[in-house]
């Protein structure tokens, strides 16, 4: 059984980014006869409390896109919320630990920014590996002074893959994307591996989600194989860019759900966010579920889409 997933970071209202992503995971599974689970990517609790989770909720389900498990609703998977998996994410890291592949990291985002090392495809910065050989002692001494993060050390290895949509992508993980971030200094998971090991223990088989995460998927793959977990398969998103062509964002008000509710109904909503995306010729109204028989990958631009104006 196919089961595909929306895994929201809610730090605010839904966007038109977040719902077109929403839109094709539910429809790609669905299409293959698949379910829909909901997870709920609060790692960062702070900054996105439950009220937005909430929201998100009867968001989804006021546009019609309606899930199998996960959520306030729980399931056989749970606890849907990242927030809530800390005990699951620390047996992964464990493991990793053991295999002697994580070590303490003291540098400071200044430090790294002002290092001249590569850049990777996101943006960041190839950690140039300064903390990897530290002595038991000198880890002592530092961290009297400060928590450090704690990094995985990545094979000098070129990962790749076919995505669903966009086709092969790959990257050298030492010379491309470098030792990376397994927890931060106050003990938070980072999302590489959180991702994994959720995606894996909910039984995903199929992960939709925005190009912007493209540049993840190796380092990704390479934890699933290395933890000795089942990858699902990948299809990235094109960017939905503004009609002027600048990134949609939460700052955007005019894009909110919050914003569109007021002036569409659900079905106008999905029916022109189809019609954007390629999956119909109108921005007549329609249901998700409506959708779903002319549902086709290869309708779905590879470039990233410029919202037509006056569209929303
Ligand atoms: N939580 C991420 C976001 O909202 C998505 C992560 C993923 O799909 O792997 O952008």
């Amino acid at each position: 059984m196919e089961k595909g997933r929306f895994a929201p970071s809610p730090s605010g209202r839904m966007h038109l980014g977040n719902l077109m992503c929403s839109l094709l995971a539910w429809l790609s599974a669905r299409a293959s006869g698949g379910q829909v689970v909901l997870r709920i990517e609060d790692l960062d609790a702070a900054r996105c409390p439950r009220t937005y989770a909430d929201l998100l909720e009867q968001d989804l389900a006021w546009l019609g896109l309606v899930w199998d498990e996960g959520g306030s609703a729980g399931g056989p998977d749970g606890p849907y919320y990242q927030s809530e998996r800390f005990e699951i994410y620390k047996q992964y890291y464990d493991k990793l630990n053991a295999l002697g592949l994580v070590y303490p990291c003291f540098c400071s985002r200044s430090q790294l920014h002002a290092a001249s090392a590569p850049h990777r495809a996101d943006g960041q910065v190839v950690y140039p590996g300064t903390c990897r050989g530290l002595s038991p002692e000198e880890v002592a001494r530092r961290a009297l002074k400060k928590a450090p993060a704690w990094r995985v050390q990545v094979p000098d290895r070129v990962i790749g893959f076919t995505d669903g949509h966009l086709g092969h992508y790959e990257e050298n993980l030492a010379a491309d994307c470098g030792d990376f971030y397994l927890r931060r200094g106050d003990g938070v998971y980072a999302y590489q591996l959180a991702v994994v090991v959720d995606d894996a223990l909910m039984g995903v088989t199929q992960v939709v989600r925005g190009a912007d995460l493209l540049s993840s998927t190796p380092r990704q793959l390479w934890l699933y194989e290395t933890l000795g977990l089942p990858a699902p398969r990948f299809y990235h998103l094109p960017l939905l860019l503004a009609p002027d062509g600048r990134r949609l964002s939460k700052r955007d008000g005019d894009v909110s759900l919050e914003q569109l509710a007021a002036r569409y109904t659900p079905e106008q909503i999905v029916g022109r966010l189809a019609y954007a995306c390629g999956l119909q010729t109108e921005p007549a109204p329609r249901t998700p579920a409506q959708l779903l028989p002319d549902f086709d990958w290869a309708k779905v631009p590879r470039q990233d889409i410029c919202l037509p104006e006056g569209l929303f």
